[in-house]
């Protein structure tokens, strides 16, 4: 996957990764985009794990009477005139269970003065709950005298049936007739429904819940549906868990939620039926064929948001499919862990080979997870609407039932239906269509078996896209998708795919197995991109391209993406990690592996340079925190899944992946990789699967000493977290060196006695001798030595450089000497120093620095040789770590001396691109004046806003003419002219967002849409973030916030918005976890102690119901309280030191 970040702390990937000024503008663009913006995109996926809207049906075996079979049908209604739980076409207000909010009143219930809960039918004899008076929490039922609906609540009045004494409840039981809770009959009406034998829903809400049929626990208990947006009606949605059958109740301990290893699945046949113009429901059947690896008397596999037609449960043998098939004595649910459980009457044979079969109902949602929907306005302003998958990490089992583990491959048979004007694609090619039976206008696709693969890697997208074709690479069909007028934006795609295709069937020497790749851009889309085999999803941004309107960095990174999910056909979908655990194999991998293709691809665009300056530098400035992770974790719950997909995985990953490949030198590395891919075809791996490979090609080809393995080295790095800082001091023609773990900021309350060491590969460099090309170890330090010698070198007056060209994961060191025979060469000839290493110079200064261990004075005087400075390279490493200080000095009276002090270096930089944008430029000759602009914009470069303000005058005259502002320069354009200018210039800009139909374009509005210095302006646009249907996408919400919350007129406005909006912000997106990303975001770059007393009062009035925000909250405290500790360090003595060197205009006393 391709987690959509851009920031340096920030979880996930690519996007920003790569180090390239996505667009610019210091701030608050840069920090935004850079930093910040998606930060809290890739959350998103967790974030919406929402809090659980069950649907708690009983099973007869509450009422003690019963062991038959539950049925548990919810039918979806598709008739027109159906209303009811599921469904409510265009009419279909409330009916059902569900019921609509504000009205509060649905179809088929009745409520009570208290007005919770429960479900009444009326004279229809249709539903069966009644509320009494008491009647909170209740749901309980009460038949009336048609006897419908089967429970009488209890004198407390709660729940029926089913009440633990923890109030869940609620209950129905319907007879025959039975028509229950959510519903549709023709007539139908109702909210749950039962059918004949039927046992129904019905919901209890707790004290807060309020409305029928509505909970909303977190405890997950209770409750048929929910509802979307307005309008929709009476839609059931569960979330996580099943329906019908019991419950199981969560336990109070940690819980193993993995699946048994009983059934091993081996085929699934999966149909699904989404009414993407209907009520968003999805009717599906799926097959699985399984193998017994153990005799079991359960069966158990994942389920969530799916209610299933328990009265069409088959379990059979493969050798009797005809006959009485195996008789499943419960069916149960448990939530907490998203099973669900059929115990069955007699045992299944080890060996022997069974098929399940099941019909269910799902839902089509709007969080973008499982099988969800999307929306868009065609070239009419017409809203269209497509169905699209995400799976990966747990989300398969939202789609259909089944074994949702990585290490449970199985062959996939899809089918989806779909209106005959739409199309429908999967992983693999379609073999027939044929019409629906019964269903005018429906067509059924039916695609070709998969090969063996992952539940998280199957995707279906169901639309009315259109494709383009090419035959580039001789035995792939490859395809890209998207809306049709988007469609000539996805060239770029097209001719780059099929190319990194066919260079990593070489680097890997393994063609790739499938007979096709589509590749399709989605208007939502909560990661940036989904390496489903076959099917790769995209972000929009992240796949499309308009050469006029997207602008460099745009086409670099679209190319780094597509690298990306292409390197993942082999590392993640081939051969796929045991469990999530080893997710850093996938995302290193293909993040490393990935870059090698965009170097394919751009030649000249020194990716693997970038890489040093972006990936890596970025996670050293992470991964120095005491609360880091080592890259291999224990993970279980879903939520703890989904945070490992971070840069620790990403960067951390892929960084040490490099450092590997050499020094084993590649072709030792490739040859290992090789051999693992292909022995493992098809299965499944641990990391140490892949260290033994590589070991053996090692010592092969004598590239790694016969006493040393791949695995003693690697385990050092990624069981422990955190990296050594190797300290270099000289004496005569030896060196001493130290190892020891680098942490920016100890904290003296952390207890942590792990004895951090690494086996860390040495490489050298001298003045006398200047080689930067020779990567393997010179010298390999131990885990069990935190001190080693080195002997001849050269004499004291001339410098060394540790780790060439920073392929090793660590910092370094030196003594005070060899620091300034280090600015003495950079001030007198900086190109004797390979381009990396002065980028590692910068960072391990400013770094160093930053923790203490070296003197500002010194790693200052580093970055004064900048002003001679023209590659691009150095110039990220250093303004990414002079982005620290400059957002600490904003607020502060040395603020002026700082400016002139990085104006002084970036002026020559400034003046050898020009304003002028040429798109002709070299790549990186682009990204500098990015940059360069970027800040000098930014620190108020009367010369940058003088020509950003005329050049969007330019505009305001020519509204139609996009050609008036480069791509690359339109976010720092924009965002000039817009803190310039007042409502007319926003107003303007805002048109042109609502207008634009390119991806990158309307990004980087939005961001600059956040520089106005007016308060109200402002004030409304955070309301807009927050507000449906304001224009302003839900995954678009972050970046607006982080926009407006980076702009040092806006941040206090966005810190009370969010402690003003809390529930209005936790309500739109369904949990509190973006809420905490907010607060982070905000608090960023917080410094002071009265800041951190507000941090810690909203900590502690929210402290019931932070839930899964602590931790960011947590996080942004941590941070402030380093932020202050840092001012109080090092502000006088920057100061001093700027002072001393001429850059006054200050107002302080110096
Ligand atoms: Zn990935």
């Amino acid at each position: 996957m391709t987690g959509y970040s851009q920031s340096r702390e920030a979880l996930d990937m690519d996007v920003t990764k790569v180090g390239r000024p996505v667009s610019l503008v210091r701030k608050p663009a840069v920090y935004v985009q850079r930093r910040v913006a998606v930060l809290l995109a890739f959350l998103f996926v967790s974030a919406t794990l929402a809090t659980g809207l069950l649907v708690y049906f009983n099973s007869s075996q509450a009422e003690g009477t019963s062991k038959k079979t539950l049925d548990l049908t919810v039918s979806t209604p598709l008739q027109e005139t159906g209303v009811g739980g599921v469904v409510p076409q265009e009419t279909g207000v409330g009916a059902g269970g569900v019921v609509p909010q504000e009205t509060g009143v649905g179809d088929g219930v009745v409520l009570q003065e208290t007005g919770v809960g429960g479900v009444v039918l009326q004279e229809t004899g249709v539903g069966g709950v009644v509320l009494q008076e008491t009647g909170v929490g209740a749901g309980g039922v009460v038949p009336q005298e048609t006897g419908v609906g089967g429970v009488v609540p209890q004198e407390t009045g709660v729940g029926g049936v089913v009440p633990q004494e923890t109030g869940v409840g609620g209950v129905v039981v319907p007879q025959e007739t039975g028509v229950g809770g959510v519903v549709p009959q023709e007539t139908g009406v109702g909210g749950v429904v039962l059918q004949e034998t039927g046992v129904g829903g019905v919901v209890v809400p707790q004290e807060t819940g309020v409305g029928d049929g509505v909970v909303l626990q977190e405890t997950g208990v209770g409750g048929v549906v929910v509802l979307q947006e307005k309008g929709v009606g009476g839609v059931v949605v569960p979330q996580e868990t099943g329906v019908g059958g019991v419950v199981v109740p969560p336990s109070r301990e940690e819980v193993n939620i993995r699946l048994p290893r009983a059934l091993k699945p081996l085929h699934y046949m999966v149909k699904l039926q989404p009414f993407i113009n209907g009520n968003f429901s999805i009717q599906g059947f799926v097959q699985v064929r399984m193998v017994a690896l153990q005799a079991t008397s359960n069966l158990t596999l994942h389920i969530a948001d799916i209610i299933t037609k328990n009265d069409t449960i088959k379990l059979v043998p493969v050798d009797d499919p005809e006959g009485p098939g195996i008789g499943i004595t419960q069916n149960l649910y448990d939530n907490e862990r998203q099973f669900y459980i059929a115990l069955l009457e007699t045992e299944l044979v080890e060996g022997k080979q069974y098929v399940l079969s099941m019909q269910f109902t799902g839902y089509l949602n709007d969080q973008l997870k499982g099988f969800y929907r999307s929306t868009y306005k065609d070239q009419d302003g017409n809203d269209r609407w497509i169905a699209v998958s995400q799976f990966e990490p747990t989300d398969a089992r939202r789609a259909f039932p089944c074994f949702d583990e990585p290490s449970m491959k199985a062959e996939f048979e899809i089918y989806l239906a779909r209106e005959s004007s739409m199309n429908a694609i999967s992983n693999m090619p379609k073999v027939e269509s044929f019409p629906v039976e019964g269903q005018e206008g429906w067509m059924w696709d039916h695609f070709n078996t998969s090969v063996p693969m992952s539940t998280y890697l199957v995707a279906f997208v169901v639309s009315d896209f259109v494709h383009m074709d090419s035959q580039d690479n001789d035995h792939v069909l490859f395809r890209v998708w998207s809306r049709e007028s988007a469609i000539d934006q996805a060239s770029y795609a097209l001719q780059t795919g099929p190319e990194v295709l066919t260079f990593f069937e070489n680097y890997f020497s393994i063609p790739f197995p499938l007979p096709k790749q589509d590749m399709i851009a989605i208007p939502d889309f909560s990661a940036g991109a989904m390496e489903n085999w076959g099917l790769i999803t995209y972000r929009e941004t992240d796949m499309l391209l308009n050469p006029v309107a997207s602008g460099a960095s745009s086409m670099e990174f679209v190319t780094v993406v597509v690298a990306h999910e292409l390197a993942h056909q082999w590392f993640g979908n081939l051969v796929t990690p045991k469990w999530w655990t080893d997710i850093w194999l996938n995302e290193g991998f293909a993040t490393y592996v990935g870059t090698l293709g965009v170097n394919h691809i751009g030649p000249t665009w020194q990716s693997m340079e970038q890489f040093v300056s972006g990936d890596l530098q970025d996670v050293l400035a992470l991964d120095c925190l005491q609360s880091s992770h080592p890259i291999s974790v224990p993970v279980g719950h879903p939520d703890e899944i989904n945070q490992i997909f971070d840069s620790i995985s990403y960067s951390k990953g892929a960084s040490i992946i490099r450092m590997m490949s050499n020094f084993l030198t590649e072709a030792t590395f490739r040859k290992g990789l090789t051999n693992y891919l292909s022995n493992l075809a098809y299965g499944n791996a641990e990391q140490d699967d892949l260290w033994q490979f590589l070991s053996e090609a090692g010592h092969e080809e004598a590239t790694l000493p016969a006493d040393l393995t791949v695995k003693m080295v690697m385990d050092t790095w990624t069981l422990q977290m955190g990296y050594p800082v190797v300290k270099v001091v000289r004496n005569g023609t030896l060196a001493t060196l130290t190892q020891e773990r680098f942490l920016l900021i100890k904290n003296e309350n952390w207890t942590d006695s792990h004895d951090y060491k690494w086996w860390i590969p040495l490489t050298y460099t001298t003045q006398e001798n200047p080689n930067f090309e020779s990567t393997p170890p010179d010298v390999w330090m131990k885990d069990s030595e935190s001190q080693i010698m080195i002997s001849s070198l050269p004499s004291q007056e001339h410098w060394v450089i540790f780790n060439v060209q920073e392929t090793g994961f660590y910092r370094v060191n030196y003594d005070d000497d060899n620091w300034n025979l280090l600015i003495k060469q950079l001030n007198t000839n900086h190109t004797l120093i390979h381009v990396v290493n002065r980028a590692q110079i910068i960072d391990d200064a400013l770094d160093l620095a930053q923790a203490g261990q070296l003197s500002y004075n010194t790693a200052l005087n580093v970055n004064v040789y900048l002003r001679n400075e023209t590659e691009y390279v150095p110039w990220e490493s250093a303004l990414s770590n002079l982005e620290y200080l400059e957002m600490m000095f904003t607020r502060s009276a040395g603020y002026g001396a700082l400016k002139s002090y990085l104006l002084a270096i970036l002026t020559p930089l400034y003046d050898s691109v020009g304003f002028e944008d040429n798109l002709n430029d070299p790549l990186l000759e682009q990204y500098k004046r990015v940059e360069a602009l970027s800040w000098a914009c930014n620190l108020d470069y009367q010369d940058c806003v003088h020509n950003s303000v005329s050049l969007f005058q330019q505009w305001m005259d020519n509204p139609a003419n996009r050609s008036i502002i480069s791509p690359n320069l339109m976010t720092t354009v924009c965002c000039t002219a817009i803190a310039a200018g007042g409502e007319e210039e926003w107003n303007f800009a805002w048109n042109q967002y609502l207008t634009s139909n390119v991806g990158a374009e309307k990004n980087k509005l939005l961001v600059a849409l956040g520089c106005s210095r007016e308060i109200w302006i402002l004030s409304r646009y955070l309301d807009m973030s927050f507000t449906e249907d304001s224009g302003i996408r839900k995954q678009d919400a972050h970046t607006v916030f982080g926009s407006v919350a980076r702009n040092d007129v806006g941040r206090d406005l966005a810190w009370n918005y969010v402690r003003e909006e809390w529930e209005k912000i936790s309500n739109y997106f369904g949990s509190f976890t973006t809420l905490g990303d907010l607060v982070k975001t905000v608090a960023y770059e917080f410094n002071t102690k009265q800041e951190k007393y507000e941090l810690e009062l909203f900590r502690e009035e929210h402290a019931g119901e932070l839930e899964t925000a602590k931790r960011a909250v947590d996080q942004a405290i941590e941070r402030t309280t380093n932020n202050i500790a840092w001012m109080e360090n090092y502000y006088d003595v920057i100061v001093l030191w700027l002072h001393d060197n001429g850059y006054h205009k200050m107002i302080k006393h110096f």
